[in-house]
């Protein structure tokens, strides 16, 4: 599928001066004062581009903090008028989208529990009909490329182009280090779907603990990611909402400064050429890896065809057991991630049953 939006580029709507975009601020609007001393203290590390905050929070379950709604747009203003930055909030109904603009709010973004929805988005999108804004899409709460793919249709549908991704990590349902796994492919797989999309990258979402921000922030980066969105509270410990990841603007401050943005590209002609040869010789172990597994899948076929001749029994657990080990000892002892091959040779093992089962299914000629 390649059905590239209409997007227009990042800075013709937002002047970074070439870095990348950074917004920041608390998780929720709590009060007047937390928020325009939030945005305050944000706006003078010098390196924030947008504030952001929540004003109508999606809760998962009911009695947590669900935001203060209008009553924080006013503070919006004040926030925008003492620091000059633009703001961004989320809108997960028309009602929102009407009461942000109306307020002055300058970019809008849509949840990862609103874009799990095809009929919310649709109501979004219906909404938005006629308005020049920004649309930031978070990605959906389940690892669904098709959801968030369909999500841009959608609001691209519209007719708005000033849009962006943002990647703020998967549930999974398990137990994980992270309080929502990353799946960094899955964002870049939507990468190749809109390569003219920009993506921005949520680690506070993804974190769900101050303490893994910084690399998972450093990892967007790595990955070329056009900026980040980040959760800051001038006192995190007591914020209403996600207290655990949101940070003070000077620990963010700091958090930017250790930040390694690396360039796409060097000029360096030597560079260029370390590259390059580098990149050939990928090309030629690609190659083959690919042969050798087609190598393999032509012994499976001749095997299949031994066992159908002899009629002895497609699946032999002992044997899948002792592949699986063997590989994966091999791999160990090549210093390859443990699981990688293990992984692997799943795929290939049901690859080779499937074309087993076609053999045996086949007459003899
Ligand atoms: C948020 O940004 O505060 C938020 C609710 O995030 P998400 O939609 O990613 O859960
Ligand atoms: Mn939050």
């Amino acid at each position: 599928m390649k059905v590239d939006l209409a997007v227009e580029p990042l800075d013709s709507w937002i002047d970074t001066n070439g870095k990348p975009l950074i917004i920041a601020g608390p998780c929720s609007a709590e009060t007047e004062d937390q928020l325009v001393e939030t945005a305050r203290q944000l706006a003078a590390l010098g390196e924030v581009h947008v504030i952001r905050a929540g004003v109508w929070k999606p809760r998962t379950r009911p009695g947590s903090f669900e935001g203060m709604g209008e009553a924080a747009l006013p503070w919006i203003q004040r926030a925008k008028a003492e620091t000059g930055l633009p703001f961004a909030v989320e809108v997960a109904t028309p009602e929102h989208i009407e009461l942000a603009l109306k307020y002055g709010v300058d970019i809008l973004w849509i949840g990862a529990r609103t874009t799990v929805n095809p009929f919310n988005v649709q109501e979004i999108a219906d909404a938005l009909r006629g308005v020049d804004v920004p649309v930031l899409i978070k990605n959906p709460v389940n690892p669904d490329l098709a959801l968030w793919v369909g999500a841009f249709e959608r609001i691209a549908g519209a007719g708005i182009k000033k849009l962006g991704a943002i990647h703020r990590g998967f549930a999974t349902g398990e137990d994980t280090k992270y309080r929502n796994v990353p799946m960094w492919q899955l964002a870049i797989e939507l990468k190749s779907i809109f390569p003219h999309l920009p993506i921005i990258g949520d680690p506070s979402h993804m974190a769900g603990k101050r303490a893994y921000l910084n690399e998972l922030a450093q990892m967007a980066m790595d990955l070329n990611y056009d900026g980040l969105i980040v959760e800051s509270h001038i006192d995190p410990d007591n914020a209403w909402s996600d207290a655990a990841q949101q940070l003070t603007p000077k620990a963010f401050g700091e958090m930017l400064d250790h930040l390694q943005i690396r360039q796409v590209e060097s000029p360096s002609l030597e560079f260029q050429n370390a590259m390059d040869k580098t990149r050939r010789n990928i090309d030629n172990v690609d190659r083959q890896i690919v042969e050798m597994l087609a190598a393999r899948m032509g012994l499976v076929e001749r095997l299949a065809e031994y066992k159908r001749d002899n009629n002895v029994t497609l699946f032999q657990p002992d044997r899948w057991t002792e592949i699986l080990k063997t590989r994966a000892d091999l791999g160990k002892k090549l210093g390859l991630y443990p699981e990688l091959v293990e992984e692997i040779y799943k795929i290939v093992h049901m690859e080779s049953i499937r074309k087993q089962t076609e053999v045996m299914n086949s007459t003899t000629v």
